[in-house]
């Protein structure tokens, strides 16, 4: 690669041709702020934040979008720069509705940041301002247009990486808003309710629905018993929130945090991922051994990834595992044996899980999700609400001591761990269907051709009765839609596909810890960094197997007999249907 040298600032630095200015300002510790732009999904150069002076050019240039020349000489903080940036601040806050003090986003709102920073006058620009109603029209995400600064990263992120449009720019000028087609609600369109737009949103403009005060009230409630579950996820991501680096597991004080909200049992959802391998292993060796079954068989665990393969490819739902997902299976679990096994009314148990996830929240909803007769699940909150309750509750994560989730069933294998990557659904899948299928436990169980980031990812498993079983995995829903454009074309050539809607999985989640551009546009590979977290659990674990998961042993014993058996179709097993959206 050609190299070119240029100074930032009177500081010489050398990059490969074709860099931004932006980034090679950063390389040299010269952080350019930016608004629009988003590494890997868009560089518009429409806010104009990240302007710089370049000796020679007339105009200011915008950092993001310009790339390097040999003998460039950059200058990203002179008055000129610096009152430009300012201006532009205060223009957005003049049709901005500023309510920090209520926002969800204050302390952790790129514009707030960046209005500090540069002394804004918050109202220099006086004049009319545009006053929106909120779209609140869906279970999971508010879209509140009135602190929207269109810099349209939800929209980019919805488009390129989603692959779902379900949102854009209406209107032109001074009314343009961000929104969907034709002003329709957002739960009128085919929205998946993946959150990512919320995720790459820099201020208050999009944050999902809060479910807190209805998990209080459950607490509160004395003729109430609370179970509460958390998803591997959540213990690598909400160590963010209390100042932890990101990436830093605090599993321990996790529970004990907990218990200090009070719920009657703390247990982890690490269980029923081991309980839904089980299920959807045997599903899978009963569709490789029938010769007219629907393959490739596709993983259900991704409520975002269901909402979009039900509206956009609902002719290929058949190929979906039946298993409900870990956290529905978790529900379903605490409301039919446990209750029986402790001689709790169901009626009086209520269900509450912690997830990464936005889309958890429509799939609680569900039809066939009350194995029961009650829901399987009563609310779910993201590990961002989880934050906030902590916080309101005055329970300080960082000055808790460590304590073990509650038994008799509380415990999860590290392949249930796994579900929190994407790839960590199929490692632990094949893990279980390579030893039931082998006759003994496999001796290498590390399926490194599934981790990392690729946005599809294939591998093979030769197994001892000669068959070569094809997987392949997808996360993020571009790189879905591309899996399915084999199924329809009849060019797949796989046995088995894992996806998450979320891009690295659900430890990147729309329901996660919102992680600042300055962050995101960096070196810095926040997925990679939880899901080494994750990994690193299961390294060190004593059982890495989920059949091997003594919880789930007795639970097949006691209760559901075996894998596939009628009693778990009936309680662990759903079905899917079309949605019909815009
Ligand atoms: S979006 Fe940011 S600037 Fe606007 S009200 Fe919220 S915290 Fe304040
Ligand atoms: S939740 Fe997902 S699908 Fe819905 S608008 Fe946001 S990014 Fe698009
Ligand atoms: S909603 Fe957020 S991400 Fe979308 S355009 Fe507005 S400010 Fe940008």
């Amino acid at each position: 690669m050609k190299q070119v040298n240029l100074k930032v600032n009177g500081i010489p630095v050398t990059v490969d041709a074709g860099t931004r200015i932006l980034d090679a300002a950063r390389k040299v510790g010269v952080n350019i702020p930016t608004l629009c732009y988003l590494k890997d999904v868009t560089n518009e150069g429409s806010c104009r934040m990240c302007v710089v002076e370049v000796v020679g050019a007339k105009n200011l240039v915008t950092s993001c979008f310009a790339t390097v020349r040999e003998g460039m000489e950059v200058i990203t903080n002179s008055p000129k720069v610096l009152a430009s940036r300012k201006t532009t601040l205060e223009l957005i806050l003049s049709n901005h509705d500023q309510k920090c003090l209520s926002c969800v986003r204050s302390t952790n709102c790129e514009l707030q940041k960046l209005a500090l920073e540069y002394g804004c006058d918050s109202y220099r620009f006086e004049g009319v301002k545009n006053h929106y109603p909120l779209d609140d029209s869906n279970p999971y995400l508010i879209r509140d247009n009135n602190k929207c600064i269109l810099c349209r990263r939800c929209v980019a992120v919805c488009n390129k990486v989603q692959s779902v449009s379900a949102i854009g720019a209406n209107n032109r000028g001074f009314k343009t808003e961000i929104g969907s087609v034709f002003g329709h609600k957002l739960d009128e369109t085919g929205c998946v309710a993946c959150g990512q737009c919320i995720k790459a949103c820099p201020v208050g403009a999009l944050y999902e629905k809060d479910d807190t005060d209805k998990v209080m009230k459950a607490i509160l409630d004395p003729d109430k018993y609370v179970i509460v579950g958390t998803a591997p996820a959540v213990r690598v991501g909400i160590g963010e929130e209390f100042g932890y680096p990101i990436g830093t597991d605090v599993e321990g004080k996790m529970v004990t945090a907990l218990r200090r909200l009070g719920f009657d049992k703390v247990f982890d959802v690490n269980m029923t991922a081991d309980l839904t391998i089980m299920e959807e292993g045997n599903e899978l060796i009963e569709r490789l051994n029938d010769k007219n079954a629907k393959l490739p068989m596709i993983t259900s665990c991704s409520p975002g990834w269901i909402n979009f393969i039900e509206t956009f490819y609902p002719e290929l739902i058949d190929h979906l595992s039946s298993c409900k997902s870990p956290q529905q299976m978790f529900g379903a679990v605490m409301k039919t044996y446990y209750a029986e096994k402790f001689g709790i009314d169901p009626a009086k148990i209520v269900v509450v899980t912690i997830m990464p996830c936005t889309a958890k929240k429509t799939e609680v909803i569900r039809d066939h999700q009350s194995a029961s007769g009650y829901p399987d699940v009563d609310i779910t909150i993201t590990t961002r609400e989880f934050a906030r309750l902590l916080k309101r509750q005055s329970i300080d994560l960082t000055n808790l001591e460590n304590s073990e989730f509650d038994d008799p069933i509380g415990k999860g294998s590290s392949a249930g761990y796994l579900f929190g990557a994407t790839g960590g659904v199929m490692e632990a899948a094949l893990r279980t269907v390579a030893s039931t299928i082998n006759g003994k436990n496999l001796e290498k169980l590390d399926f490194k051709k599934v981790r990392g980031l690729d946005g599809i990812k294939e591998a093979s498993v030769k197994l001892d009765n000669g068959l070569t079983v094809r997987v392949a995995v997808a996360h993020s829903l571009s790189n879905a839609r591309k899996l399915m454009e084999q199924i329809k074309t009849g060019s797949c050539k796989y046995h088995f596909i894992e996806i998450m809607a979320c891009p690295g999985g659900c430890v990147n989640g729309g329901g996660q810890p919102i992680v600042p551009s300055s962050i995101l546009n960096s070196d810095v590979d926040v997925r990679a960094l939880r899901a080494n977290a994750i990994y690193n659990k299961d390294k060190k674990s004593e059982i890495r197997f989920c059949h091997e998961n003594p919880v789930i042993k007795t639970l097949y014993n006691e209760y559901f007999g075996k894998p596939g058996s009628h009693k778990a179709h009936e309680i662990l097993h759903t079905s899917y249907k079309p949605q019909h959206k815009l």
